[in-house]
């Protein structure tokens, strides 16, 4: 992808984050306007605009990414009280930015899944 994506620009080390852990083919950083004390974003270096596109085009990709999240989250201390990890995928599930994100979200009670 091209530098028109806003992670792969990061990825390039063109637009700077706060990364917190970075492994041969995933990137963890700090979401730029935190929604709960620790909110980390967890990408696959590589471009996919989705999580489907991502568990369809390289299986073992979004294991990786999966590991990397859960190492975040023990480094974090977020295992014992528990955390959230989440893809918003696509218009309806509030997806802006179209690289492959987990969005992992701890630090304090973070109540119901959804607002209704
Ligand atoms: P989405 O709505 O696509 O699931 O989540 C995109 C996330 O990216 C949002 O939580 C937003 O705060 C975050 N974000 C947008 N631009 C930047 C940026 O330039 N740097 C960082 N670190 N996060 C960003
Ligand atoms: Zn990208």
């Amino acid at each position: 992808m091209g530098t028109d994506c806003l992670f792969c620009r990061i990825v390039a080390g063109e637009i700077p984050a706060t990364i917190v852990r970075e492994t041969a083919t995933t990137l963890a950083f700090r979401d730029i306007d935190p929604k709960a004390p620790t909110h980390v974003l967890v990408i696959p270096k590589e471009h996919y605009a989705d999580v489907v596109t991502l568990a369809e085009g390289d299986p073992g990709l979004a294991g990786e990414l999966l590991a990397t999240a859960a190492v975040v989250a023990e480094e974090e201390g977020l295992t014992t009280d528990g955390f959230r990890l989440m893809f918003n995928t696509g218009p309806w599930g509030g997806q802006e930015v179209f690289h492959v994100h987990a969005h992992l979200l701890g630090g304090a009670p973070l109540g119901p899944m959804l607002c209704r």
